[in-house]
């Protein structure tokens, strides 16, 4: 159990009794650690599989920790629960819910789910939609709840009209969701944690049966994760109003959390590093451990990623080392633009299959967005290179997979009011806007649910004939499918479902090309229960619900099927979702800024040195090579964009890079095939646009030498601050000066 593990992996291992954190670098071994400490308390400290509670930020993750442990103790290892905060708590809520008065089949909301219900509870407060957005409501709602603010507090604590109105919705919408028999993604943490609270002796049953948590990337916890964790392990201790301990607290779980401050990405989520920083201060019996050797990368990607790293201000500085050599230097590559950039990712990995034994499993492609991936996946497809996109968020948002999704959430809960009305008139029958909103009225009137009201809408004033018989028609399939529905697994009832409501036939009748893409995707949501239902022969229609709704969140990696006999497949995925994990060879695109850095983080320092640690997770991916590349010209939304370098690649000590072409391309020089007409003009004397650095030495044809003081902002619009010494500061459109880098 302890061997390859450095002394003070051990001794973290081995570590008894107190809360126990351990901060680190990347690639240390932090992962290692706690599965590593997992398998120690099995078989050296004769704790039970039950005992023990793993929270791990991808389910990828949680898998390769159940793997290890499996080979040690065998099926006993089902016993214990390794997986995400939201998939722990989801169990719990299933077990507890009708305490907080919720059934247990409830449903769950995904993002865009409680966008449509925020946007009808903002339409019956006739709010105007362009002074209150419901999705900018629905993101502070978010805010409120990763911060266990519920609406009751929110709305003591508003101050302006603006406040009070968001305080308002906040409160409709909660209604709602309790009516739904819904939750929302935030609520699956925050309701854990109401009901430790208010629950005390339910807190205590799983404080008692999970004796000892284990927190991976504790760097990305938001508050109420925070504060689920505490309620989860016990208080240190208790005090009286005084601040006198009356209760050491010895009934407390064990603790473990591992994290590294520079990785943490998610404070758009509210996660925050205090809980890190403060951990000695949370639990004052605390331990904490350092890891200072990195195992992952070779010592130039290292020195790439300390390079960057150390660019954030208000950091502890580590000192992370790699007894790996040197390794490939870092291959940088300007593409003429990003089809080209593609190309020249697909023709590396072929290469590197050829000459160095690389296998596409070995290879991930990065990028700041998720709609990158569409022109990686363009190219590969044409070149036959078998891959991979990881995050299932675009499959699952389809609008056919979501229909055919909301009818079986409509069939284990016919007051999920969000899903029923989404399934209404999908396909085409009848019940037009006009039918709905009476039976909202109806619903509002008489306060039952909405599929209340459906039943009931001989009682709506004012319908149609046709649409009565519509909505009777419509009551009439849902409830024998309700009847169907009871024993039938869940990829049958999913096809019962697309022939009962004509959904198939329709699409199978279409001559829209798209509508056979459809139905693959249905068909491709069908198989996905049947693997459900394979691996899971017991499992029921609200635990597949409950797995796909897991598996749609943005940030959980799915089921890598190798598809190409043990040669596996190129991964493509965000910088997000690439944390924790580690690849051979690592292709960081689209390094440019307005794209990485974001565009919205650029002039934001706070929002920039998230960006930066962005940045530093995606170099340290890298355990043997390691590209940097951009585009010369990239297409945004079909307008052509200029933009220049990341600032991310220019921190990089130069002479770790070898260029494979000019670093300074730019559209101006480059042969650019596509979009000829967009192409501006070079500059008169045929001089190309620099690539500029904060300590560059600049010429300039007027004012003579200088140094970068700073460069702002993108594409054409990019300035440069320069000092010329005795000529003073000048800001300068650096598209248009005649400037040339020294
Ligand atoms: P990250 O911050 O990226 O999550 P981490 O600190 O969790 O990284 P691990 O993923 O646990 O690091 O380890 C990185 C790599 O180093 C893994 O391949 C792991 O097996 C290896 N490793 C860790 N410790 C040792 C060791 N003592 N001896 C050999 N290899 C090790
Ligand atoms: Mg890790």
């Amino acid at each position: 159990m302890l061997d390859g593990l450095n002394p003070q992996q051990r001794e973290a291992v081995i570590h008894h009794g107190s809360p126990l954190l351990i901060v680190a670098g990347a690639g240390s071994g932090k992962t290692r650690v706690l599965t590593h400490r997992i398998a120690y308390l099995l078989a050296e400290r004769d704790v039970h599989p039950g005992e023990i509670l793993a929270i791990t930020f991808t389910n990828k993750a949680a898998r390769e920790m159940k793997e290890r442990i499996d080979k040690l103790v065998g099926p006993r290892s089902k016993a214990m629960w390794v997986m995400t905060f939201h998939s722990a708590c989801m169990r719990i809520l299933r077990r507890e819910a009708k305490r907080l008065g919720f059934p247990s089949s409830f449903s769950i909301y995904d993002q865009a789910d409680s966008q449509r219900l925020m946007a009808m509870v903002c339409r019956e407060m006739d709010l105007d939609p362009k002074r209150y957005p419901p999705r900018s409501f629905s993101a502070q709602v978010s805010n409120f709840k990763n911060e266990l603010i519920d609406y009751e507090t929110a709305l003591d604590k508003a101050g302006s009209h603006l406040e009070k109105t968001l305080a308002q919705a906040y409160k409709a919408y909660q209604l709602k969701l309790t009516e739904a028999g819904a939750m929302d993604f935030d609520d699956i943490i925050m309701n854990t944690v109401t009901l430790f609270q208010l629950f005390p002796e339910v807190a205590e049953h799983y404080r008692m049966r999970f004796r000892h948590v284990l927190v991976d990337e504790y760097q990305d916890t938001n508050h109420a994760q925070y504060i689920l964790i505490r309620e989860l392990v016990g208080h240190p201790e208790v005090r009286t109003a005084d601040g006198d301990v009356v209760r050491q607290g010895a009934d407390m779980s064990e603790l473990c959390v591992v994290g590294d401050a520079d990785q943490s990405i998610y404070a758009f989520r509210g996660a925050t590093i205090r809980n890190i920083l403060e951990f000695e201060r949370d639990y004052p019996e605390a331990r904490t451990i350092l890891l200072e050797q990195n195992y992952r990368s070779t010592q130039n990607i290292l020195a790439a990623a300390n390079a960057v790293i150390s660019r954030n201000e208000s950091r502890k500085p580590k000192n992370l080392w790699s007894d790996q050599g040197d390794g490939p230097k870092i291959v940088g590559y300007v593409a003429d633009n990003e089809h080209d950039e593609a190309v020249f990712v697909a023709q590396e990995v072929d290469r590197l299959s050829d000459e160095d034994d690389v296998k596409p499993g070995d290879v991930a492609v990065f990028y700041r967005t998720n709609a990158a991936s569409r022109v990686f996946e363009e190219i590969f497809i044409r070149t036959g290179l078998p891959y991979k996109v990881v995050g299932g968020v675009r499959f699952y948002e389809r609008k056919e997979v979501k229909d055919l999704l909301a009818y079986l959430r409509v069939l284990a809960n016919p007051n999920d009011v969000v899903s029923l009305r989404r399934i209404l008139n999908v396909p085409k029958r009848g019940i037009g806007d006009r039918a709905e909103a009476m039976i909202e009225a109806l619903s509002s009137r008489e306060r039952v649910s909405y599929w209340e009201a459906l039943r009931r809408a001989d009682e709506a004033y004012g319908m149609a004939t046709r649409s009565l018989n519509a909505v009777r028609e419509f009551v009439a399939l849902v409830e024998e499918l309700i009847a169907k529905a009871e024993g039938m697994p869940p990829s049958a009832l999913a096809e019962e479902i697309l022939v009962a409501t004509g959904y198939r036939t329709e699409l199978e009748a279409s001559e829209d090309p798209q509508d056979e893409s459809r139905l693959e995707n249905l068909n491709e949501l069908i198989s996905v229960a049947s693997e459900f239902e394979e691996a899971n022969p017991e499992g029921t229609l609200v635990e597949f619900l409950e797995q796909v709704s897991l598996v749609a969140d943005a940030d959980q990696i799915p089921e890598l099927r190798d598809a190409d006999g043990g040669q596996g497949v190129v991964t493509l995925m965000t910088l997000h979702t690439a944390k924790g994990l580690e690849f051979p060879v690592v292709f960081l695109t689209a390094m440019e800024d307005g794209v990485f850095p974001h565009i919205r983080s650029l002039g934001e320092p706070k929002e920039l040195e998230e960006e930066r640690r962005l940045a530093y997770v995606g170099i340290t991916r890298a355990q043997q090579r390691l590209y940097v590349t951009r585009a010369a010209v990239r297409s945004s939304w079909g307008a052509p964009s200029f933009n220049p370098a990341s600032r991310f690649v220019g921190e990089v000590p130069k002479q770790l890079i070898d260029w494979r072409t000019d670093p300074g391309k730019t559209a101006w020089n480059a042969a650019t095939r596509r979009e000829p007409a967009a192409r501006p003009a070079p500059k008169s004397g045929g001089r190309t646009v620099p690539v500029l650095n904060p300590g560059d030495r600049v010429s300039h044809d007027a004012f003579g030498l200088g140094t970068v003081v700073s460069v702002d902002g993108v594409a054409e619009k990019t300035k440069v601050k320069i000092d010329f010494g005795s000529g003073g500061e000048k800001t300068l459109l650096l598209a248009y000066a005649p400037l040339e880098k020294l």
